[in-house]
């Protein structure tokens, strides 16, 4: 899959793009309306993540120009928060999806790949498995050899990553950054915490343990 992210914040670009490599996309830059319309035109790509607010010329007028020339490719807006009017001008310009800034880039990454998949025609997994624990993304519950788990919001996104990289060992960076808001003031010690809240959830009256420490590395959850 090739996303090109055309996106003036230099830093949050770079991130996107690491972010997405991640995963193994191929991942294009540009920091203006212009530059990153001309790539659009002749890069053939799968998704474009377009900022609204951009120099030279806005994401909105961008989309709308691609759109107009019949360039075929998913659009997913990124929109300042509270600006609804943004949001409403971008679908109508032609957008697919739009997500509000700041954003996690869990949900980034979610949005890309239901874009991903919308453009390939597969269908969504709907659950996420290992060893007896499921997670249902439609229902939004966990359960652990048919027993259902309480999880609060952050510890369902936690595990929904941690699922979904499962056997990879992941450094509280990664998992900092794929999770929690990239412009929380968060420490790194959140991740610990939270690690920690769902250990007692998942694996303290359950076995075999699915979360182990990699010391001075991070996290891994093995199925
Ligand atoms: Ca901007």
């Amino acid at each position: 899959m090739r996303v090109l992210v055309i996106e003036d914040e230099q830093r949050l670009a770079r991130i996107i793009r690491r972010v997405l490599e991640e995963e193994q996309y191929v991942v294009d830059l540009a920091f203006d309306g212009p530059t990153g319309e001309d790539l659009a035109r002749t890069g053939d790509y799968d998704v474009i993540i377009l900022d609204v607010m951009l120099p030279g010329r806005d994401g909105v007028a961008v989309c709308r120009r691609l759109r107009q020339d019949g360039v075929a490719c998913l659009v997913l807006m990124l929109t300042a928060r509270d600006a609804l009017e943004d949001r409403v001008r971008g679908l109508d310009a032609g957008a697919d999806d739009y997500l509000v800034k700041p954003f996690a880039f869990a949900e980034l990454l979610a949005r890309v790949r239901a874009l991903g998949r919308r453009r390939t025609g597969e269908l969504a997994p709907t659950t996420l498995q290992a060893d007896g624990l499921v997670m249902d993304l439609l229902r939004h519950d966990v359960t652990r050899n048919g027993q259902r788990i309480d999880l609060t919001a952050k510890e369902f996104a936690l595990l929904e990553y941690l699922l979904r990289h499962q056997g990879q060992v992941l450094t509280r960076t990664q998992i900092l950054n794929g999770v929690w808001r990239y412009d929380a003031d968060a420490a790194s010690n959140v991740v610990d915490t939270y690690v920690h809240y769902l250990r007692e959830k998942i694996d303290r009256n359950f076995g075999p343990k699915l979360l182990h420490t990699v010391r001075g590395v991070g996290y891994v959850l093995r199925g």
